[in-house]
């Protein structure tokens, strides 16, 4: 090979060399370099919790009575709820003569395996109804305790709650109590609140039952709660009508009934019962949950006995810390949403979480208005109105929450001061969050309709 030759092959070799360190190098860019662009956290505000998990119009929620076994009525009303993806919280009665703890399990996960399908994990939440059914009026304060905190403890005994809203590490937790008879007394009233029961549902009606209670400071649990109806009784056309009116005036649709009443299946064949059941099903706008999921949401999103802080942390990252104390209590991993403004003109946007300062950023699923889902960790942009709706719960490996939201926009760099937050403010602090009155509507009626 001669000399000239040899310095072309070198010289080629070298220029090939040459090529393949830039396309590297373009390559790495391509690669690395956006996503770089693309995990920078957005600038953007904190505004508040919404009044429904994921700002939904209104709330569907029920009860249903006297669980003790998988007995025909209860295996066709649990086949319903189940179909329609509905969530609804048992009153079990601990002590039953005839109680089978495998038929409830059986009956707890198989509403898991559906609810998962739909989006809507865990549709059945167990509540207590008592050891015996005996009347409440007659418990004397240690009656009360054994009645009320007795009940819960054998349920936390017999039933596995893992993985559910109602376990975190080791603790069990059973939010609902069901009054038997409807009947309720100030032992009662303190037994609930010493027992950390979050609802007390009693058996008046009414449309005044169709909004969230108030903290009673005295007994430390929420104020005692009617339902809507009592479904056994009342036609499938008043309640279709209840469903409606909630959607419209913003409200929760609060239903209990029997199904192991012959009377439910004689007088409202199950035709009628899937009717309205299924009328109620699979709004897009309503929110469906549990009596100890939705006051676990509400207890965070009123901030009660100021169990929450949020502040704005440097790189435009956001830290929600719950109580520790509270979340040891209630468990509260049923997710809240939290509203944020984001930069205006956005194509493309993320939400990232984690639950230790180290810890590795973990995406959320984003989901659309269109999407059925309910009681999920998810993220909903509203690019239109600059927003995006957060929606996560506590975990059991810490108090906080991290968030961070990154995304293209094409106002990044030029947003005005409304954007604008500094580092370390506090966004929000105990007792900083507004509270709300029920928003009443006209031609209020509350009917007493005293069941069982
Ligand atoms: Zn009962």
């Amino acid at each position: 090979m001669s000399p000239m030759i040899k310095k072309i092959e070198q010289f080629r070799k070298a220029l090939l060399i040459v090529i393949i360190i830039i396309v590297t190098i373009l390559v790495v860019w391509r690669f690395f370099r956006l996503p770089a662009q693309y995990f920078q956290a957005l600038d953007v505000s904190f505004v508040d919790i919404t009044d429904y998990y994921d700002d939904r119009t209104f709330a569907c929620t029920m009860s249903w009575d006297d669980f003790f076994a998988n007995t025909r009525n209860f295996e066709d009303m649990f086949g319903m709820l189940n179909s329609y993806d509905l969530t609804y919280t048992m009153g079990v009665i601990t002590e039953h003569a005839e109680i089978r703890w495998s038929d409830i399990q059986d009956a707890f996960d198989w509403a898991q395996r559906n609810g998962t399908k739909a989006n809507t994990p865990y549709l059945m939440e167990l509540g207590s109804h008592s050891k015996d059914h005996s009347f409440p009026t007659g418990w004397d304060n240690a009656t009360a305790y054994d009645q009320i905190w007795g009940s819960a403890m054998e349920i936390k005994g017999n039933i596995t709650l893992d993985g559910s809203f109602w376990a975190m590490n080791r603790t069990e937790y059973v939010l609902a109590w069901i009054e038997p008879w409807g009947q309720y007394s100030a032992y009662t009233r303190k037994a609930c609140g010493d027992y950390y029961y979050l609802t007390d549902r009693d058996t008046f009606g009414g449309l005044s039952e169709t909004y969230w209670k108030l903290w009673d400071s005295e007994y430390g649990s929420y104020e005692v709660w009617g339902a809507y109806y009592d479904a056994d009784r009342v036609s499938n056309l008043t309640l279709k009508n209840g469903f409606d009116w909630c959607y419209i005036n913003r409200r929760i649709f609060n239903i209990y009934g029997h199904p192991n009443n012959a009377k439910h299946v004689w007088d409202n064949p199950k035709s009628h019962t899937a009717d309205w059941i299924k009328y109620i099903s699979g709004n897009t706008s309503c929110w469906y949950a549990h009596h100890g999921t939705l006051y676990s949401y509400h207890f965070i999103e009123t901030n009660q006995s100021g169990a929450l802080w949020i502040k704005a942390l440097e790189n435009n990252e956001f830290q929600i810390t719950v109580n520790s104390t509270a979340h040891k209590l209630y468990g509260l991993s049923y997710p809240v949403t939290y509203k944020f403004n984001i930069p205006s003109a956005c194509s493309t946007a993320n939400v990232y979480y984690r639950h230790r300062q180290r810890g590795n950023w973990i995406k959320l699923p984003t989901k659309t208005p269109a999407d059925f889902f309910n009681g999920i960790a998810a993220c909903r942009f509203d690019f239109n109105n600059s927003k995006v709706y957060i929606s996560i719960g506590f975990s059991d490996i810490s108090d906080d929450i991290y968030l961070k939201i990154t995304g293209k926009c094409s106002s990044v760099n030029q947003m005005g001061p409304a954007y604008k937050c500094s580092n370390l403010v506090v966004s929000a602090v105990a007792g900083a969050f507004p509270s709300r009155a029920p928003r009443r509507g006209r031609n209020e009626t509350s009917t007493q309709n005293k069941g069982e």
